[in-house]
């Protein structure tokens, strides 16, 4: 198989570490339940202090495998580019040597190829279409009601019953068992993984921007998921109980997520700009739009991790989210997934150069 297994990703990450001085390696403090330790790392020059950071995550859906590969290779290119002082080429999109010193003197680049190992290990060798992780605690012994989607466990409108209106779509589940593999665990941040990344977000308090890469289907996701974006009405918000049973519908006046002008602007302009570099590579149009148009979510790490700073009052740095969903299946043929991960790391460096402009 030519797509990388568990093992190998894993390697690829530490060897990555041990090979580039600009490379720090970063141990994950939870083990997954079947015992696997997690790394991820951070790429850039050494200046003594902590830099504004872009956080990239993937692996999280078992059966995306090539997320990893996206990940792996974007970090191994920018530290060989950089090591050599030379700049990338993708296809019809090309970046200097001088924008790639930029990326890593300016910016704290942490990347977490595997958040899920357990279940890229299932979904490599038992059950290809796998989507959680292999926690069974909430199973009753039914090997079909194993494990938590990583992607509904973040804190935020985890409550989606109360949240949401009846009517609404809303894809998450608090049925261990459920068909669509859409089970958000017992409460929030239950699962390893999903403390993991936010313990990456701890770590790094400048954390400016935040990527989870998943697929599929060939768009540039940023916030909110759990409904439409609008930035009249602040009151009109996520933790206000006045809107609960409300949230979820599309084109209704019952309600829509507030979020600020700027940063819905900015948000929109980071995910054109990543479109536009990924579409000179070979001519694959994605799409940047609110993750709401695509089905409305809650307990996803985007809205969680944009919301921290609202959470916090106002304490903690703001970080803008997004989520690329690369390619038009799961297990595209590995000639065709390599094309992909030229696609969407052309996106992602041009992503770290628009976000330091
Ligand atoms: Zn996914």
């Amino acid at each position: 198989m030519p797509y990388l297994n568990t093992t190998a990703v894993e390697s690829g990450v530490t060897s990555l570490a041990a090979a580039f001085p600009t490379a720090d390696l970063i141990e994950l403090p939870e083990p997954t339940f079947e015992g696997r330790t997690c790394h991820a790392l951070r790429i850039g020059t050494h200046d003594g202090q902590p830099k504004p950071a872009v956080v990239l995550i993937g692996g999280v859906h078992a059966r995306e495998w090539g997320s990893c590969e996206i990940l792996l290779n974007f970090a191994a290119d920018l530290l060989h580019a950089h090591a050599g002082g030379t700049g990338l080429a993708y296809g019809g999109t090309s970046f200097t040597s001088a924008q790639v010193r930029t990326i890593l003197e300016k910016l704290d680049v942490v990347v977490f190829p595997l958040v899920n190992p357990d279940g890229r290990r299932y979904s490599q060798t038992v059950v290809p279409l796998w989507r959680p992780n292999r926690n069974p605690a909430q199973s009753g012994g039914n090997p079909a009601a194993v494990g938590v989607d990583i992607n509904r466990n973040y804190d935020h409108l985890f409550d989606f019953r109360t949240a949401f209106h009846p009517l609404a779509p809303v894809r998450v589940s608090d049925d261990p068992a459920d068909p669509d593999q859409v089970y958000q665990g017992p409460e929030p941040f239950s699962e390893p993984e999903t403390r993991n990344v936010r313990r990456l977000l701890d770590h790094f308090v400048r954390t400016r921007w935040f990527v989870d890469v998943h697929s599929y289907s060939q768009k540039m996701l940023y916030v909110w998921g759990d409904d439409q974006n609008q930035s009249a009405d602040p009151a009109m918000n996520f933790r206000n109980p006045l809107f609960d049973g409300k949230r979820g519908l599309k084109d209704d006046q019952l309600y829509a997520e507030f979020v600020e002008e700027r940063d819905a602007d900015d948000s929109a302009v980071l995910a054109e700009r990543f479109c536009e570099a990924l579409k000179g590579v070979r001519g694959k149009e994605y799409t940047p739009q609110p993750a709401f148009d695509l089905y409305p979510t809650c307990g996803t790490s985007d809205d969680y991790t944009y919301a921290r700073h609202i959470l916090s009052g106002q304490d903690e740095e703001k970080i803008l989210a997004f989520t690329v969903e690369w390619g038009t299946d799961f297990h595209p043929p590995w000639a065709e997934m390599k094309k992909i991960v030229l696609d969407v790391d052309a996106g992602l460096v041009q992503f770290c150069l628009t976000a330091l402009a």
